[in-house]
């Protein structure tokens, strides 16, 4: 077990210090977990010239920025303590959309709701996207998101043609996997440190239809969850669900969700599932109540109690589907599950939550994630959500990729879980890395600088750091992620004290 780190100190003690630019405020922003929070002077830009000019003072005046698209990384990537943060949602134009290629050029603060609203009707779809569509493909890129499809298709990056990205000298740096390729492979997954990505040309998936043919299997444990996936690690997308609660012989149990894309013969009218409108996420539960109602519905279960009892629920509205049941759904409804309900992660306040996401190679998946729930267990804190996936390897420099699984846990923080929260998370970050594993920063909030290194290959983490100091020379683009694992950094306050 790792010391538990200090509450962390403001990187500088007097925020009035600090240069920032004339429209800046001061203000608090977190991380969607909620958990990670800190103030910072805020500022939105609207164009490159204008980041430019920042680059340009905070390079001269010291202090640092970070970038932040939407703010759906969990942890604390999209924060800088006392520092300056910019805004790159206003950035947010879609610059060209060719239906005959599927080549989309956006800007960084496009979202993946505006491209896949954009291109539907043409029979095209994002080829990568994560379980919420509000993402900015320059946050997606500077996280390379993968989805349910990522053993088959990869990561986002891997769909990228061309970015440019403005980086703290001041030049523009064109690359794509052809062109400034070494760069390009640093720049996706690099959190937003080695310059900011203003555009990006992807390569969109033609689709016949708007919607997907969805197979539910219930797993009564972890070893049948492998073992489905295995089956049908030919079609295009797969998803398992665990009941963390559920221990002894169901200890693993959960439902895997296997997907396929309908042919335009199968549906009765495919040119209608492909408008926007048959894609919206239906605006009441049982056509009665409210979705935004929900999470104050469900607050009352936000605790172990509860939680258990969601979970078994779930696990039983599945039953007798051992040998799969098939249904129909809209793209929008099966890859963005978590934006139909409104605010959900409020049932989560005050204290927020964090996700930890540990990727592990094939061999030692099983194993590392079976002791990964009955630790979660011993310490009396089992995740209230889970969520299993397969990957597959690429060539970016900070991948996370692995050709495995990686298991997604949501811990709440509370007066039970806060500071021993890390205690368990260090316990399985050490199997992890032991298993030759990776983490995933956009989730992250509680590795320790070392298990990062050490989880990550000498060369890839000796050559980010190169590029940095080439690229960053005055180390102007931080976050409080980047400290924390680059610099031993400490963790947020939130996780580690009430307050
Ligand atoms: C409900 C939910 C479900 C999710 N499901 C998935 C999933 O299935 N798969 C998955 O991979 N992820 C998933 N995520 C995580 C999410 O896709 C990533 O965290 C993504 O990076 C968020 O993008 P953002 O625009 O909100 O960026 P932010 O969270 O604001 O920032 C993320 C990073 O991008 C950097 N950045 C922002 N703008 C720029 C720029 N212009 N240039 C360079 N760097 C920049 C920031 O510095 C930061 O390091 C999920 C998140 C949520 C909330």
């Amino acid at each position: 077990m790792q010391p538990t780190p200090q509450a962390a100190e403001p990187v500088v003690s007097d925020p009035n210090e600090t240069w920032h630019p004339d429209d800046a405020f001061w203000g608090k922003l977190s991380g969607f977990g909620m958990a990670c929070s800190s103030r910072s002077w805020n500022v939105a830009i609207q164009s490159e010239e204008q980041l430019s000019k920042v680059f340009e003072s905070v390079s001269k005046a010291g202090g640092c920025i970070n970038l932040r698209g939407s703010g759906a990384s969990y942890g604390d990537a999209n924060i800088n303590t006392n520092q300056i943060v910019v805004d790159c949602t206003p950035m947010n134009e879609i610059e060209s959309w060719d239906p005959e290629t599927g080549l989309i050029r956006v800007q960084a603060g496009v979202t993946v709701e505006q491209v896949w609203r954009h291109v539907i009707a043409d029979g095209y779809w994002p080829p990568v996207v994560s379980g919420t569509m509000t993402p900015t493909i320059a946050g997606a890129l500077a996280m390379n998101i993968h989805g349910k499809n990522c053993y088959a298709a990869g990561t986002l990056g891997e769909h990228v043609v061309a970015l440019r990205v403005l980086v703290p000298s001041g030049d523009v740096i064109e690359c794509g996997p052809d062109k400034n390729g070494d760069f390009f492979r640093a720049v996706i997954g690099s959190y937003g440190m080695l310059g900011c990505i203003l555009s990006a040309t992807l390569r969109l998936k033609p689709i016949q239809t708007g919607q997907v043919e969805v197979t539910a299997y219930r797993t009564p444990n972890l070893a049948q969850m492998f073992d489905v996936f295995a089956k049908n690690v030919e079609q295009p997308y797969l998803v398992g669900w665990i009941d963390a609660f559920a221990k002894g012989d169901g200890a693993g149990r959960g439902i895997v969700h296997v997907a396929r894309h309908l042919r335009a013969d199968e549906v009765s009218n495919a040119a209608a599932t492909l408008q926007p409108s048959a894609q919206e996420l239906p605006g009441r539960l049982f056509g009665i109540l409210p979705k935004s109602w929900m999470w104050r519905l469900l607050k009352p279960f936000s605790n172990r109690a509860g939680m258990r009892l969601i979970n078994a629920v779930k696990y039983r509205s599945c039953s007798g589907r051992a040998e799969g049941k098939t249904h129909r759904e809209s793209l929008g409804a099966f890859n963005f599950l978590l934006d139909f309900v409104p605010n959900w992660r409020f049932v989560y306040r005050p204290g927020g939550f964090i996700q930890h996401q540990s990727f592990v190679p094939a061999d030692h998946a099983q194993e590392v994630f079976t002791q990964t729930l009955a630790l979660a267990r011993q310490y009396g804190m089992p995740p209230y959500l889970a969520v299993f996936k397969r990957h597959r390897t690429d060539a970016f420099l900070l991948s996370h990729g692995v050709d495995g699984y990686s298991l997604a846990l949501d811990f709440a923080i509370n007066n039970r879980s806060r500071g021993r929260i890390i205690d368990l998370t260090s316990e399985i970050d050490q199997l992890v890395v032991s298993a030759g594993g990776r983490f995933y920063p956009a989730k992250d909030a509680t590795l320790h600088a070392e298990d990062y290194r050490r989880s990550l290959p000498d060369h890839s983490y000796t050559s980010f750091k190169t590029l940095k100091a080439q690229t960053d020379p005055h180390n102007i683009l931080q976050s409080d992620l980047y400290r924390r694992l680059f610099q031993g950094g400490p963790m947020n306050p939130g996780i580690l004290q009430d307050g």
